[in-house]
């Protein structure tokens, strides 16, 4: 079987653990919408590319998380004239991954534990900033959905009736799996989804779950948000006692049943967990206080 799924006639994809989109743009050439975790899925992608007689032309790297750029540098270095493409906020953390363990470990030099390739891929150039919400590229116009709240500047890619639409939501298992829907920024993340539900593509592909029919986008964008408010609920319910973050963290671990494998899970898990704080601190549901046991999370008042 090829390893290039199409979608419509100027679309396919890759499926995975990461899907991997690819925007054919007409004249034998591909952009790719990220790249998946590392140099093998920089390889699937090359090699999904030749089978169908294509040549990669651009990358969009939709958002910086180590699963979605990881094979941007064995593309960009073992084919000539890959440009890579990623918006203001995020290529920083394209060019210099190190940033991700870093912003994990309190904004230290990061243990080693951290320093894996599931949370730091392999820094490369972002040769365009991606501003406002369409571009042009290998004589293709495309457009840019903004989707922040999972990531800073996380970005969707609508074309020829596909919104790629990256971590902007995710599909059921996904969500089964993971307790919370990672965020950095929460009321960004459900205006994220508002925005996708208002989109008339003919499919969605988020960056981890099932290709979604337009048919099936609203139960898909439901589940996501009931997995969010589920979330804030045991963030607030474990606000019943004063906690610093990691005890706050411990409480809503016990409450959604969640278990973590390892340390790179648990610097995520916790850093959502901080997301929600920071979103119910804003509805006045949280307030962050220094106490003589040094920084206490306590409920609103
Ligand atoms: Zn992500």
């Amino acid at each position: 079987m090829p390893l290039l799924h199409q979608i419509t006639p100027h679309t396919a994809y890759v499926p995975g653990a990461n899907n991997l989109g690819v925007i054919l743009t007409g004249d034998d050439g591909a952009i790719a919408v990220d790249t998946g975790l590392d140099k093998d899925t920089g390889r699937m992608v090359r090699r999904a590319l030749d089978e169908a007689g294509l040549q990669l032309r651009a990358i969009i790297s939709t958002h910086h998380h180590a699963d979605h750029i990881g094979g941007n540098e064995y593309l960009v270095r073992n084919l000539p004239g890959v440009a890579v493409y990623a918006t203001r906020l995020e290529a920083p953390f394209i060019e210099n991954p190190r940033l991700e363990p870093i912003y994990l470990a309190l904004g230290a030099s990061p243990p080693a534990a951290l320093q894996t390739k599931w949370l730091m891929a392999k820094g490369v150039s972002v040769h365009h900033i991606l501003d406002g919400d369409a571009v042009e590229i290998a004589g293709v116009r495309l457009e840019i959905v903004a989707l922040p709240g999972h990531s800073l500047g996380q970005i969707g890619v609508a074309f020829d009736g596909v919104c790629f639409a990256a971590d902007g939501f995710f599909g059921s298992e996904v969500l089964a799996k993971h307790g919370i829907p990672y965020a950095h920024d929460v009321a960004a993340q459900i205006a994220s989804l508002e925005r996708l539900a208002t989109r008339d593509e003919r499919f969605f592909l988020p960056g981890h779950g099932e290709l979604t029919p337009r048919s099936n986008l609203e139960a898909a964008l439901r589940a996501n948000r009931h997995a969010i408010e589920r979330a804030s609920r045991a963030v607030r319910d474990a606000l019943a006692e004063p906690g610093d973050t990691l005890a706050i963290a411990r409480r809503v671990q016990k409450t959604l049943g969640l278990t973590i494998t390892g340390l790179p899970q648990y610097a995520i898990f916790v850093s959502a967990v901080a997301a929600h704080l920071s979103y119910l601190e804003t509805q006045g549901a949280a307030r962050l206080i220094l106490t003589d046991e040094g920084a206490v999370w306590r409920g609103g008042s």
